[in-house]
């Protein structure tokens, strides 16, 4: 998942991708060149927030889905 963070240092935008992030990639601003990493605590709260984020696109989907077969229904 592409997301992005701003530099806690200058504030510049830093694009991270959250899959990277989880398997302790690391990022650098382009600006300062601080380097992000994910504490070995926030780890679980952030894999948690993944797994919710790719709950909440499936579940979109199956939405989506119901309401294409409504619409066909309904146009029958
Ligand atoms: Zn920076």
């Amino acid at each position: 998942m592409q997301t992005q963070i701003g530099c806690p240092d200058c504030g510049t935008t830093i694009p991270i991708d959250t899959k990277l992030l989880l398997s302790g990639q690391r990022f650098m601003c382009s600006r300062c060149a601080l380097s992000i990493s994910l504490a070995s605590e926030s780890h679980a709260l952030v894999q948690d927030a993944v797994r919710g984020f790719d709950r909440l696109v499936a579940m979109k989907e199956a939405v989506g889905e119901k309401a294409t077969r409504h619409l066909k229904q309904r146009t029958l």
